[in-house]
């Protein structure tokens, strides 16, 4: 069901960490390979606006959702039908994100350089963001929580979320996202919501919709933020620069770092609650434990059978990204996660807490028996929209920092300045570039 890499011995000495990288477990369809995909995609949207927003719902999602903005009607009566139980938890888990969230707003930072020399670090949001907000093998109203959060406390002015139209819904929530997203986008407020998936989902967030008669049927936004399938990862990396995104969040991975005290039913059960999102899904275990590998395969024997999305899991465990990866101790262990950069990692090994501080290379990591990713994706406060395909080697996850930009505003006296004079003209010798340090000097000419 799983594959295992065996990197013990000198196998794993030999390697560089680049190498290294390349040889652990990986899924085949990259987003570098679904870019060929997603690009006449955008290019459909580019051209062709709301309309061809809305035959790529048809053709890719199966429906056509009677308009592309979903009415405020339907959104209030989402809110109204669902579940009181599920109300409570999505109003908990708001609770929890908003508190985390809170604590990481930035305030502004001046810095007197010398005697009448500031610099002042502003942080100013994006004036308008798009959000999207996955619905396509599962739906996660959850992600509407982790995209919006961080948003509103950012300040962002206007924000619009984007997730796929649902076939099956019925009466009047036909054609448009799952009613639990749309309660979700009513619960935080957000009234701008649009029945559109994967990559035509960013490039109408990107280029903007004009419908037939070339009225705006959605602004384009600045930034494109949230997690999606490899199409949105790869239309995301295709329009930066058209727009910002946050970090490539993809099909979740999630690894495993176990030693021989980890319990191998709780390490089968969150490879399984990882594989369940997606046949893409990486699932990894390493561990320095024969027998803990070989009583894990035991277990997702067993536990594959009764979980409810048996055929998505079994194919995400048995893909080349998933695997159980042998090393001889913890310390190679250590050195395995961090070249692989998973987007969640979790620690089940003697001093879990010690262990997960040596780590450099992760989306988030979960320290021990009570700490589970599925506690992150719904209610740990954290945020789970998380870099994805190696990316948390350079990217950390979705934050209030993620919609903010840091603005420096120089303010110097004319004698601080005067102070600072030779030293500019210096650099602009050196680099060719005597225009500025005219610039400086000129301010200092007698010109009368
Ligand atoms: P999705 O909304 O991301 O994608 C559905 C859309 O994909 C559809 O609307 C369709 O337009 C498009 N699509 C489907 N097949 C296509 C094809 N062959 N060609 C072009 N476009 C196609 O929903 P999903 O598929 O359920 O995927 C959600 C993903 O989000 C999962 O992989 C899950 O692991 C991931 N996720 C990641 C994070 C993170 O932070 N990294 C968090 C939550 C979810």
């Amino acid at each position: 069901m799983i594959n295992r890499l065996d990197l013990r011995g000198a196998a794993l000495r030999d390697l560089d960490a680049r190498t290294l990288r390349n040889t652990l477990p990986r899924a085949e369809l990259d987003v570098e390979a679904a870019l060929d995909i997603v690009r006449p995609i955008c290019e459909q949207v580019h051209a062709g606006g709301a309309e061809a927003v809305l035959d790529l719902d048809e053709k890719f999602d199966g429906v056509r959702p009677a308009s592309l903005r979903v009415p405020a009607e339907v959104i209030a009566a989402a809110l109204e039908q669902l579940d009181p139980a599920l109300r409570a938890a999505l109003t908990e888990s708001i609770r929890r994100a908003r508190i985390v969230h809170e604590a990481q707003r930035r305030t502004e930072i001046v810095t007197e350089v010398v005697p009448g020399g500031t610099v002042t670090e502003r942080h100013l949001p994006v004036e308008r963001v798009g959000l999207y907000v996955p619905g396509g093998q599962a739906v996660y109203p959850s992600s509407v929580v982790m995209n919006v959060v961080p948003a509103q406390i950012a300040g962002v002015g206007s924000l619009a979320v984007a997730s796929p139209p649902q076939r099956s819904n019925t009466g009047d929530f036909t054609g448009f996202p799952d009613p639990t997203i749309l309660a979700a986008c009513a619960l935080l407020g957000v009234d701008e919501v649009y029945a559109v998936g994967g990559a035509q989902a960013v490039a109408m967030f990107a280029y903007g919709a004009l419908d037939a008669a070339g009225e705006t049927v959605c602004e384009p936004v600045n930034l494109v933020t949230g997690p999606g399938n490899v199409y949105v990862a790869a239309a995301k990396r295709l329009l930066l620069g058209t727009i910002g995104i946050d970090a490539e969040a993809g099909p979740t991975e999630i690894a495993i770092l176990a030693d021989e005290t980890a319990d191998p039913q709780l390490v089968a059960a969150d490879l399984i609650s990882q594989a369940e999102h997606d046949e893409l899904a990486a699932s990894v275990l390493v561990t320095d434990s024969e027998t803990l590998a070989a009583k894990v395969e035991q277990a997702l024997e067993e536990r594959v059978a009764s979980t409810k999305h048996v055929e998505r899991v079994r194919t995400a465990l048995a893909g080349p990204q998933s695997g159980i990866v042998l090393v001889d101790g913890v310390d190679e262990g250590v050195r395995v996660v961090d070249a692989y950069a998973a987007e969640h990692l979790e620690i089940q090994t003697r001093d879990a807490a010690a262990v997960a501080a040596r780590i450099r290379n992760a989306g988030a990591i979960f320290v021990g028996d009570y700490a589970p990713v599925s506690l992150g994706d719904y209610a740990a406060g954290s945020n789970h929209v998380l870099p994805t395909g190696g990316c948390a080697c350079h990217s950390g996850g979705l934050s209030v920092q993620s919609f903010l930009r840091g603005i420096h505003v120089i303010d110097y006296s004319r004698e601080a300045l005067a102070d600072i004079a030779d030293t500019v003209v210096t650099l602009s010798t050196a680099e060719d570039l005597p225009a500025h340090g005219a610039a400086v000097t000129a301010r200092f000419e007698d010109r009368s």
